[in-house]
């Protein structure tokens, strides 16, 4: 491709509203173009890479045994409806109505396909022997995003693959995740990213029946608590927290006082207030679990994980309870709840940290009014200590012994085991070996093919651009003539291009007429793995520089036989992607 002939608009200076690097550098190297908040155009060069990134998908998929199909995007409210899902979704779901002669059908654009997938496998699928079977789709999803942001790492319009297991076992599902799983390391090794599988919640299959795949990145949205020691990674939502010895610190308990906090409730402005620390409040929590009033203390600077107080509580359904019964449980306004002397006696769990608590401050039951110099056992008595809150870093590992630190993250695949919810509520059922009529058992598997290129951006890049592996590049090669009028360097030009390109390198020719310099800085920007200057003074000598994109320094190769010397490079490189990862990938 000849830079003059396609549509690379680079810019030298920052978009408004880019905020994150590979934000920025997908606007200014040419990638993409917002359309609105949340859709983007993907220009040539974007485009190339998006398309990379799902033939490598797709090439590992195929290798893994599934099966590639295409859903509609299109859907009809009505199989929403059957899972629930239309107010599970409430406004992300992107739906509407059409009119169709005289009647209006409700539809909505697929932000997944569990619902459409199963339908079509209850419809053609009804025995053992059909299955194992794995089906996927690389196609547009659709969700409305409150806050786009992040250009193409949050928008309410993406690519992703989706692919669905059909099993009728546990351990054939197990079985059929473990090939996801593999694929996926596959897939995200030879894109050239550094990422984690982690620990995600579960779901109703319970145990190890969930990863998501993260890239760590500081300006990722998810958090993610790892042990260097160990290897143990989980997101917030379900990573636990080790057993630390709480020693008592060695300060005496004070008696129990009341303090008027007029106006004061929140954490911050208690312990503002009274000038304590967030730890050493005791935050009360007023939840309903399965309709029953609850109370949760934690320390003021812990969040609770509703995920860990549901289990803990052994309850299907909880929720934050609401202003009327607070106010009936405690005897007191929002914002002034507490162990000590509430007016209905109700269940009380602890998070393990408020065990080692002395002194502690808390809302009273009564309005406008804190107590101070709150002790376990002697003022209070949980029904039980558990694991309750979100791990924060520093927290123990719950594996080892070593400590877990809080990384951020940006989320780029998941695994999920999901049982039989969606057959059993679409009626997919298969005849087992004994004639028995059972539901199909289900896995989802999803990647953010958009994802891919921007996460890769996010973590590899420098101060000049995006740094590219192979595998990912629009190009492999960039030709830079320093003089497109000289005609020595035009045929040598035209000579490396036409040789090249019938080499089946991938090559963007820079034909603009423009320096030296501005060809190199665009060179750095876009980020082309392989850059090669044919300069008059290298030509003289018949020399070629070329120069990695990853490398500090350029070198020099014999103009004679050029052309098999760079493809060699690059069928290297393609084979193997080792220039990259032992430069650029910092494990
Ligand atoms: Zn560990």
């Amino acid at each position: 491709m000849r830079w003059s002939q396609s549509l690379i608009p680079t810019m030298k200076e920052t978009p408004e509203g880019a905020e994150i690097p590979s934000h920025v550098l997908m606007l200014r190297a040419g990638l993409v173009s917002q359309v609105m908040a949340g859709a983007y155009t993907y220009l040539p060069l974007g485009l190339r890479s998006l398309r990379k990134a799902e033939r490598i998908v797709r090439e590992e998929m195929d290798a893994a045994g599934a099966v590639e199909l295409l859903m509609s995007a299109l859907t009809p409210i009505t199989l929403w409806e059957q899972t629930g899902r239309v107010q599970a979704f409430g406004d992300v779901l992107i739906q509407f109505a059409v009119k169709r002669q005289n009647r209006k059908v409700q539809m909505a654009l697929g932000p997944t396909h569990e619902e459409v997938v199963t339908e079509l496998v209850s419809r053609f699928v009804s025995s053992y022997r059909q299955m194992p079977i794995t089906l996927y789709q690389v196609q547009t999803k659709f969700r409305n995003e409150e806050r786009p942001r992040f250009g193409v790492l949050r928008t309410s319009e993406f690519l992703m693959k989706d692919a669905y297991s059909f099993d009728t076992s546990i351990e054939s599902l197990n079985h059929s995740y473990e090939k996801m799983y593999a694929a996926y390391c596959r897939i995200f090794d030879r894109c050239g990213l550094q990422y984690l599988p982690v620990e995600a919640e579960s779901g109703p299959i319970g145990g190890d029946a969930s990863h998501e795949f993260m890239i760590p990145a500081a300006n990722g949205e998810d958090a993610v608590l790892h042990c260097a020691s160990c290897g143990y990674a989980a997101n917030q939502e379900k990573a636990e927290i080790g057993c630390r010895d709480t020693a008592l610190p060695g300060v005496p308990a004070v008696p129990l006082e009341k303090v008027a906090t007029p106006g004061v409730s929140t954490i911050e402005q208690v312990s503002k207030f009274l000038g304590c620390q967030p730890q050493q409040m005791i935050k009360t929590l007023i939840y309903l679990a399965d309709g029953k009033p609850l109370a949760v203390l934690l320390r003021g600077d812990h969040d609770a994980n509703e995920g860990k107080v549901r289990r803990a509580a052994g309850a299907a359904k909880l929720e934050l309870a609401d202003q009327a019964t607070i106010e009936r449980v405690t005897g007191a306004p929002v914002g002034f709840a507490g162990p000590v002397g509430m007016k209905e006696k109700i269940a009380i769990l602890a998070d393990r940290d408020v065990q080692g608590m002395v002194n502690g401050v808390t809302g009273a039951n009564a309005a406008d009014t804190h107590l101070i110099g709150v002790n376990l056992t002697r003022d209070f008595q949980p029904d039980r200590f558990a694991d309750l809150r979100n791990a924060v870093d520093g927290d123990a590992c719950p594996r080892c012994s070593a400590t877990l630190a809080l990384r951020h993250a940006i989320e780029v695949g998941h695994v999920f085991k999901l049982g039989t919810k969606y057959s059993e509520a679409l009626n997919a059922r298969f005849l087992d070996q004994n004639e028995q009529l059972k539901p199909i058992i289900m896995g989802c598997y999803g990647i953010g093919i958009n994802r891919i290129v921007a996460g890769l951006i996010e973590t590899t890049h420098d101060e000049n651009g995006i740094i590219w592996p192979v595998s990912l590049a629009p190009y492999e090669v960039f030709l830079a003539p320093v003089k497109v009028t000289d005609p020595a360097s035009q045929q040598a030009t035209d000579a490396l291009y036409a040789g090249l390109t019938a080499a089946g390198i991938e090559v963007l020719l820079d034909d603009r007429d423009v320096r030296a310099g501005v060809k190199f800085k665009d060179a750095d920007l876009v980020g082309i793995p392989l850059r090669v200057v044919i300069g008059e003074r290298g030509l003289k000598e018949g020399k070629l520089e070329i120069k990695w994109r990853w490398d500090k320094a350029a070198e020099f190769i014999a103009l004679d036989g050029a052309v098999e010397t760079l493809a060699q490079l690059i069928r290297q490189e393609r084979a193997d992607g080792k220039r990259f990862r032992n430069t650029v990938v910092k494990k």
